[in-house]
Formats: structure tokens, sequence, C-alpha cells
């Protein structure tokens, strides 16, 4: 164990069960992805036959139905936070985000689809074969959710499907979309969900280049009378709302522990810097305002990581409030933000040049602070469902 993971055996939530996760999840990333990832960030997206490694190496799977091909006996929330953390360890947000597309995809397939669409689907995703996308956010705006324009009109025996969606992690390569549409009257109540197949004719989509999230591909999908049957409907007609926002929950929490993890990483990485480079004489450790910097640093992760378990032990016992999970992702791309400029200070001149975590994590900040909800609409939705009523 390291400073990165030893805090796991000091905490009520993990024992030795989740520390066997943990390593399995890093010899995996020692051998298949950390000699790679630089590769993959100039390639803009990571290969198909690692979902496929991923999966047979018990990944993709963690926390899904056995029925479906994933492994969920025996095994808890937090088992799955174990396993993203160790993802994290190459310091490389794009990994996770679209290696693990599916944990933002799948969810309203499993809850909401029909038997024979998770059949048909889930298999596949959790063995790496086909990759699946969430789509929502639009040209027009993501925060607005409820006010999307994408339309999904009933024409004979389907769905005739017209507008585009924007900034869709795994867009690029994805074999399926879970895609929120327009089918009834304004607001919440006409929105629906469909599961959109890549090969539909009148379905395109292009790559965004971005500021960080290298290797993990980004697109604009556009619908031009995409027909689509209606078995494909996740879920009852205009009822896709409801599913969209349960999703997000789990999708904040996930992102609010990546941020400890990969704070964690630029901790690390300070600490040996600090130790290692020396100035006037000493060890940068050996400087009073460098050590106070680092448990400045620690601090922040430690706050954070409690209210983190804590959400997570709340979920276990069914006593989860969506108001938490989206101040508890401010409170922890904040933490980041803060945590990630302190080390990039640590190093100097260093921690600016590519192929430093500390320089990738520090661009992929912003990518947390919006993505998944930002953090203006998280406290807003924070205040209207605690004080709003
Ligand atoms: C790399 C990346 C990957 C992504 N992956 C996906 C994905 O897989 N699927 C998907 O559907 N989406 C995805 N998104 C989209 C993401 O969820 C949205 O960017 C986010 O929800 C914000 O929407 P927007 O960018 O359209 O900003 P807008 O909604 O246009 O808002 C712009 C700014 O104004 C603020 N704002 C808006 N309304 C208000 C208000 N009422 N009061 C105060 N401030 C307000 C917002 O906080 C934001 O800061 C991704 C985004 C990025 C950058």
């Amino acid at each position: 164990m390291t400073l990165f993971d030893d805090w796991r055996r000091r905490s009520p939530y993990y024992d030795e069960t989740h520390q066997a996760v943990a390593e399995s999840v890093r010899r995996f990333v020692e051998r298949e992805i950390s000699p790679n990832i630089d590769a993959w960030e100039d390639a803009r997206q990571l290969p198909r036959d690692l979902h496929r490694k991923a999966a047979d190496a018990g990944i993709l799977g963690l926390g899904y139905p056995e029925e479906y091909g994933g492994h969920s006996q025996g095994f808890d929330i937090f088992h799955s936070l174990t396993q993203s953390e160790e993802l994290a360890r190459p310091g490389a947000g794009g990994l996770t985000a679209s290696l693990m597309t599916h944990g933002i995809g799948l969810p309203p397939v499993l809850a909401m689809g029909s038997d024979e669409m998770k059949r048909r689907i889930a298999p596949a995703v959790l063995a790496g074969d086909k990759i699946i996308a969430l789509g929502i956010t639009e040209p027009s705006g993501g925060s607005d959710v409820a006010n999307l324009n994408t339309r999904a009109e009933r024409v004979g025996n389907k769905y005739v499907v017209n507008g585009s969606k924007m900034f869709i992690t795994s867009g690029m390569r994805a074999d399926y979309v879970t895609l929120a549409v327009r089918t009834g009257g304004a607001g919440m109540a006409g929105i629906s969900l469909l599961l959109i197949e890549a090969d539909m004719p009148g379905f395109t989509r292009t790559p965004l280049e971005k500021m960080g999230w290298h290797c993990s591909d980004t697109a604009a999908l556009y619908f031009d009378n995409v027909e689509v049957p209606p078995e494909n409907l996740i879920g009852p007609e205009n009822a896709g709302f409801m599913g969209i926002m349960q999703n997000f929950n789990g999708e904040r929490l996930g992102m609010a522990h990546g941020a400890c993890a990969f704070a964690r990483v630029c901790l690390e990485e300070a600490i040996a810097y600090a130790k290692d480079r020396q100035t006037f004489g000493k060890p940068l450790v050996g400087h009073q305002s460098i050590r106070i910097k680092l448990a400045d640093m620690e601090r922040q992760i430690w706050a954070t990581q409690a209210w983190v378990d804590q959400c997570a032990w709340q979920v276990r016992q069914g006593k989860a409030r969506p108001a938490d999970f989206a101040m508890l992702k401010v409170q922890a791309t904040r933490m980041l933000e803060a945590v990630a400029r302190e080390a990039a200070q640590v190093l100097g001149g260093a921690s600016y040049l590519k192929g430093a975590k500390i320089e990738r994590i520090y661009r992929e900040v912003r990518v947390n602070a919006i993505g998944g909800g930002s953090e203006e609409i998280m406290l807003d939705l924070a205040g209207r469902q605690l004080y709003g009523k």
C-alpha cells in the first residue's frame, strides 16, 4: 500500500475484499494501461481491444447483474469505487470516461428497458464487444435538460428522429446510444429514451477536439430522419426524464470519487518531488511553507473523501438524497481544482511539461466542474430541493 490507497485501511467502509479488487485492477492497469496511456492520449481514443480485455479482467461488469455477464454477488458500491480509484492511478481522466461510458449509457436500459432489450444489449456491452454512450446534451445547451429539442415523431410503426447532440463521450465509437428525445409536449413530461444503433441510416457523427480527456473520443451526433423501431423505446413513452435524473446521481458520485483519486495522484506526485528536489540547500519538503501546502492538500482530500464515503453508504442503505450528490460534486471538483493547483506549484516548471501527470490533471479539472452538471446547476438543484418548497 502507498499513500495513494492506505487511507482505505483506516476507513470503516473498506475491508480486505475491497483491497483484493484494488490489487486485481492495479495489476491490469500496470500491464495494459500505464505503458500505453500516452499513446492513446495522442491517438485521441482508446483501442476497442481494451474494452474486451477490461471485460475479461472483470472490470466492465463489476456491480452489474450476473444474468447479463456482470459480477454483483458479494460486491457493494465500495468495490466499484475502489475499482474506479485504481483506474485513476495513471492520472488520465479520459480513460475512465471512455472505458466506462457504459456506466452512464447502460443503467437506463437495465432499469427501464424491456427484457428483450436487456438480453440483446447488456451482455455484449459488459463483454466489451459493444460500446454504449449516453446522449442528452444538445448544441443549444446541456443544463436545461427538460427543454431538449431532438424530436422523435411516431410515424406508422416507427419513431423518426431528427436533431443533434453535443459533447457525447465515446460518441465516435459507440455501437449504441441511449438517446434523450422529445416524444411529447414541452417540458420534462414530454421526454423519452430511445436506443439508437450505429448502423441506422441517417445517423452521423463528427469528432470534437478538447482541452483534456484526450484519450476519450467525444462527438457531435446528428439525426436526420433516423427510423427507430418502437421496441427500442427504453421504458414507457414520455417517462424518460426520471430515468435521466436517476442516472445522474451515480454519475455525480462517481465523478466526486474520481476527483478524490486524481487529487491523491497530485498529492503523491507533489510529495515525491518535494522529497527529491533541493532548493536553498535542502529538499523542498524541508521548507515549512511546502509542508504546509502538502498538509493543506491532504486536509481537503480527506474532508471530501469522507463525504463521498458517507454518500456511498447512504446509497447502500437506500437513504440517498439527490441534493447531496449535486453538492458533493461541486465540493469534489473545487477540491481537485485547489489541489491540482498547489501540486503544480510544488513541481514548478516540471508540472508544465507534457507527460507530467499533474499537467494532464490540471487541464482535466475543467471538464469535471462542467460535465455531469455544472456547478451553478448543481447548487441551484440542491437549493431548490432543500429550501425551495
Ligand atoms: C468532455 C465532455 C464530455 C461530455 N460527455 C457527455 C455525454 O457523454 N453525454 C451528454 O449528454 N453530455 C455530455 N457532456 C455535456 C455536459 O453534461 C454539459 O456540458 C453540461 O451539462 C453543461 O451544458 P452546456 O455545456 O451546454 O452549458 P450550458 O447549459 O449552455 O450552460 C453554460 C454555463 O451557464 C451556466 N448556466 C446555465 N443555466 C444557468 C442558470 N439558470 N443559472 C446560472 N447559471 C446557468 C452553466 O452552469 C454553465 O456554466 C460532456 C461535456 C464535456 C465537456
